[in-house]
């Protein structure tokens, strides 16, 4: 899906992140990033997310307005996420929950947006014991 652009050098800091961007199934953050990569100075994470953002990599995820930017792989479809309302915790959806069709009274539809909130299996379990 993601083409690595020829004019972006291979680092090894670019590519670790890339791998985390495809791992994660939620919309990451730079403290997310840091989380995982902490070997990688916070300054040099900034800089390879304004990279990936300039080369169509990766894409500000604007759902639910976190305080904190978020950002999500690019792609052809539009990511929608689902966010639990009670531990916060947000997942990425594989595939996009509705259909529009080609045309709404008369417009090509370009993008849309969702925001999807619910409580996770995880807290339903919680909640009922
Ligand atoms: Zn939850
Ligand atoms: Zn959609």
């Amino acid at each position: 899906m993601n083409h690595w652009p020829n004019e972006l050098k291979k680092t090894s800091a670019r590519l670790a992140l890339l791998e985390t961007f495809k791992t994660l199934n939620h919309p990451v953050s730079v403290s997310d990033l840091y989380k995982a990569h902490p070997e990688i100075p916070i300054a040099t994470l900034y800089r390879v997310i304004d990279a990936f953002v300039a080369h169509g990599l990766i894409e500000i995820s604007d759902e639910f307005q976190p305080k904190e930017k978020h950002y999500v792989l690019k792609s052809e479809h539009t990511h929608h996420s689902i966010k639990c309302v009670v531990c916060n915790k947000t997942m990425i959806l594989s595939e996009c929950p509705i259909h529009l069709d080609e045309t709404i009274e008369g417009y090509k539809i370009i993008r849309h947006r969702l925001e999807i909130e619910g409580i996770c299996q995880k807290c339903q379990r919680t909640h009922q014991t």
